[in-house]
């Protein structure tokens, strides 16, 4: 009898993560949280460790003929902060690893790492070790973030409760748009080598997308304003998919509003060049790394005229399911289209 055989299709990413997961439980006292938030969470005696993990690979996450390996190097840094400050915690190292091909120099090393090290600088951690291995099919680099949190202060997803306020840090949608502009350039430049890309009119975008920043600055704000968000994830597969992680690990429905998500003016018009709904790039598109919390009724007061923290909606029963109010006053289902790399 043959095998059975089942597709990576007809589970999806997050469909094979609760598969694994649900074939290891947690046994160790000193393991908090395994699987299934933004970074694990290790009891050290005084306070709670954590540890992320991201991988990006060549062709699948970025694209080095528009990627400077320095802004890579940052990027992938940036990213496993990111899963730290989603935490409500702050990194303090890192581990590196990569796998090259010979197609790279020492020269295209240095400035992998260069930008590595900026990230460092930036985010203030210790890269404290890694391993280096050669690779068949292109560039790979994967890191770990080392952070720490106060065990009263820790943020999981799963905390959100009825009526919280649910909000968004920075804007959205301007990665997902720079990528769009860059391969736009690249389908250009390929077709005629001699055309340089035009890409000062997207500086905001495109910057969003090569060079995004983990918003390590709005955790020591809600520190100073004396914010504990009740549940928070930081939003690198869009804010359509984080917000059904928040709403099932919390066990709530939510509802927010389309007129209420915080989109740049450079996001907006190029989508209109485009034809790419900005609402949808907001939701879908991913890669903004911004962050998505929820704060209790109390602290409304706190942030209500803040500059850079948009109240976007409010969790309900979940029976209520995950709600979008669009601007036309139709109430739509929040879908999580998320990057599944399995599917088409
Ligand atoms: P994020 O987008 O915040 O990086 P992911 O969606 O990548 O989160 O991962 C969700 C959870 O699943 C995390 O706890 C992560 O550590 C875990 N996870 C992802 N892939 C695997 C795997 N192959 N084996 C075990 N755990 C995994
Ligand atoms: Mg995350």
């Amino acid at each position: 009898m043959a095998e059975k055989r089942t597709e990576l299709s007809e589970l999806g990413e997050f469909g094979l993560i609760d598969r694994i997961s649900q074939k290891f439980k947690i046994e160790g006292k000193s393991s908090v949280k395994g699987i299934g938030d933004d970074a694990a969470v290790i009891d050290n005696g005084d306070s709670y460790t954590l540890i992320a993990t991201d991988m990006l690979l060549e062709g699948v996450h970025f694209d080095l003929s528009y990627m400077p390996l320095a802004h890579l190097g940052y990027k992938a840094v940036a990213v496993n902060v990111s899963d730290i400050a989603a935490m409500n915690g702050t990194p303090t190292q890192i581990t590196v690893n990569i796998g090259l091909s010979n197609r790279f120099s020492i020269e295209a090393v240095d400035a992998l790492y260069e930008g590595i090290r900026m990230a460092c600088d930036n985010y203030k951690i210790d890269l404290v070790g890694g391993d280096t291995t050669s690779s068949a099919s292109g560039l790979v680099i994967s890191i770990t973030a080392i952070g720490i949190v106060d065990k009263t202060k820790v943020a999981y997803r799963g905390g959100a409760n009825l009526n919280d306020i649910v909000c968004v840090t920075g804007d959205l949608g301007g990665a997902y748009m720079g990528l769009q502009v860059l391969e736009r350039e690249k389908q250009v430049f390929m077709a005629n080598p001699d055309m340089q890309p035009q890409l000062e009119k997207y500086d905001y975008i495109v910057q969003r997308q090569l060079k995004p920043e983990a918003r390590m600055d709005m955790i020591h704000e809600l520190k100073e304003l004396n914010i504990q968000p009740t549940a928070m994830i930081d939003i690198s597969d869009g804010l359509g998919s984080e917000l059904l992680h928040i709403a099932r690990a919390s066990e709530k429905g939510l509802q927010i509003y389309e007129d209420k998500l915080p989109v740049d003016k450079q996001t907006y018009d190029t989508g209109y060049e485009l034809k790419i709904d900005s609402t949808t790039a907001a939701i879908n598109g991913g890669e903004d790394y911004e962050l998505l919390f929820t704060i209790s009724q109390e602290d409304f007061e706190k942030v209500k005229n803040h500059a850079d923290i948009h109240l976007i909606g409010y969790i309900h029963e979940a029976s209520k399911g995950t709600k979008m109010i669009t601007k036309g006053e139709n109430i739509v289902d929040i879908t999580a289209q998320g990057w599944n790399h399995y599917k088409n």
